[in-house]
């Protein structure tokens, strides 16, 4: 299988390329295409298997560049992986001009506030920070098309799992979910039986 066979447009192909990359991941050959097609996905996988530039292939290939309003969301359990989705994401999408920004805690709210002020369509971050930015106003969500919840289990062990809850209740109803977790525990099928329509299980 090739990035090419996948129906992902043209300008995300030359960014993936440009960014290195030859061939699908197993993650990625597998999750792509029916993220792709909307569907509601559960990804059992591990950090190393190119999860991250696979969040970012789907959010940018689902996302309407000409509409600045924030379209995906990615919850992450820590600033590092929040900030390094959004810079895979920036690097990819460089041809689609994809304007992204990580709302995670510890750093100046007043950041937050300009850029999502002036418009972004990705926004990746840690549930505290991200429940705070959507209380305020200051994050929309009527325009948000895609969730990915990365590494769900260790957000839920490092207990955001209300604040996980509080986002989603924010959240437009025909939402599109694609959680990942390396297990998946009770608390975590609780939360893909609350989320998500019909989802594709993959296991890799
Ligand atoms: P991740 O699991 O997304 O953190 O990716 C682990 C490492 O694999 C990172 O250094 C990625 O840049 C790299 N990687 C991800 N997907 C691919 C691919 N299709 N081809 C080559 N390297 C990749």
């Amino acid at each position: 299988s090739t990035f090419d066979s996948m129906g992902i447009r043209d300008e995300l192909l030359r960014g993936i390329y440009a960014y290195g990359f030859e061939k699908p991941s197993a993650i990625q050959q597998r999750a792509i295409r029916p993220i792709i097609q909307n569907r509601d996905v559960i990804a059992q996988a591990q950090s190393g298997t190119g999860k991250t530039s696979m969040i970012a292939l789907a959010v940018c290939q689902i996302i309407d560049t000409t509409v600045r309003e924030v379209q995906a969301l990615i919850l992450s359990p820590t600033r590092e992986l929040a900030a390094q989705t959004e810079k895979v994401i920036l690097a990819i999408g460089d041809y689609i001009n994809v304007r992204a920004h990580s709302c995670i805690g510890g750093k100046n709210i007043g950041e937050d506030i300009r850029k999502l002020e002036n418009g972004v369509h990705v926004v990746s971050g840690t549930p505290g920070r991200v429940y705070d930015m959507i209380k305020r106003r200051t994050l929309g969500t009527r325009a948000m098309k895609l969730l990915v919840l990365d590494e769900s289990d260790e957000m839920l062990s490092r207990g955001f799992k209300d604040q996980i809850y509080d986002v989603y209740r924010y959240l437009p109803p025909e939402l599109q979910v694609v959680l990942i977790s390396a297990t998946l525990p009770h608390e975590i099928l609780e939360m893909t039986s609350k989320f998500m329509t019909d989802p594709i299980r993959i296991l890799v």
